[in-house]
């Protein structure tokens, strides 16, 4: 970490070592180099170094805020196989459990055994439908023992997480839950495969800090998955250069919500194709009859469709 000053290092260097305790202290000509201090730990006293008057700025390198999700290979064979590029599809959520199992079924036929399975919503207007919630996992597991397959499941409260994890394999945060810290947590003490999205307008560093509090409370498989930014209403968008970054430097399955970022039918196709090249993978949302789902309608694709663009994803 070096920490760039105006004047008198001798007295910031004082004050850091009294913060920070353990730590090896150099000073050159421009700044201060910090190293031998606890990874991660460190963070906690960035605002107080940097609040001092003779303090121009801070830098420090990823690794040093973020030692886990830096150092650590996430990726990983099961429940799914994060080394090979994989597709995550489904309804956006489940409203009618003999659809989604029919959706399933062909999904199957087309190579695709990693479901999306949402029972629980975050809803915009506390006065839309919700998902069937924890009223709809005995039905799921059910639907499950019949055909196999890997269930992603969003969660939005650590209360419903002992009933979720008996059915889900793979947990996903939504993006509005992306700094619901308290949420990572939980979710990433049951020590199930989480799929982190991005918030909207979050920087990488965020998005990784994110991921950082889940390898922290004990979550060994994480999927980042980038979704563009704008919820419900916005404009279709995708940070692909996000995607690019990340897999450039950190060894983190990367993958792309290509229908929450295109929000549109034709646009999910273009999505999907352009991510396709550069992520780990896609997530889509593809249902039997598109035109009845209570939520999304306008991006959910039909399994034509899917079938359709899966033939282009060499
Ligand atoms: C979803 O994947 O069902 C969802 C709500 O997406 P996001 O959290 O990215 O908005
Ligand atoms: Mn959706």
């Amino acid at each position: 970490m070096k920490i760039y000053f105006k004047k008198n290092p001798n007295e910031i260097a004082l004050y850091i070592k009294n913060l920070v305790g353990k730590c090896n202290i150099n000073i050159k000509e421009k700044f201060i180099e910090l190293t031998g201090f606890k990874r991660g730990y460190i963070y906690n006293y960035i605002p107080n170094i940097k609040a001092l008057k003779n303090v121009k700025k801070i830098e420090f390198e990823t690794y040093e805020i973020i030692p886990m999700v830096c150092h650590e290979k996430f990726y990983f064979r099961k429940p799914i196989n994060t080394y090979e590029k994989f597709i995550i599809a489904g309804p956006c959520v489940i409203s009618d459990f003999n659809e989604f199992e029919k959706t399933v079924i062909e999904l199957k036929k087309l190579k695709v055994s990693i479901i999306r399975t949402p029972l629980f919503k975050p809803r915009t207007s506390p006065y839309s439908w919700e998902g069937f919630g924890k009223r709809g996992i005995k039905k799921l597991a059910e639907i499950k023992k019949r055909i196999k397959f890997v269930s992603v499941m969003e969660v939005l409260d650590p209360y419903d997480l002992p009933a979720v994890i008996n059915v889900a394999d793979i947990i996903q945060i939504g993006a509005r839950n992306m700094r619901n810290y308290a949420l990572l947590k939980h979710v990433a003490s049951t020590g199930k495969p989480i799929i982190l999205k991005r918030h909207p307008f979050s920087k990488i560093i965020d998005f990784l800090l994110s991921a950082e509090y889940l390898a922290k409370y004990g979550c060994k498989k994480i999927i980042l998955c980038e979704r563009g930014d704008s919820f419900s209403d916005g404009k279709s968008s995708i940070n692909l250069n996000i995607i690019k970054e990340i897999k450039k430097i950190y060894k983190i399955p990367v993958i792309a919500d290509v229908s929450h970022s295109a929000k549109e039918r034709k646009k999910v196709i273009e999505y999907a194709l352009k991510s396709w090249e550069i992520s780990d993978g896609i997530m889509i949302e593809v249902t039997e009859n598109p035109n009845s789902s209570p939520t999304d309608t306008k991006q959910v694709i039909s399994l034509e469709e899917f079938k359709n663009l899966k033939e282009k994803l060499k």
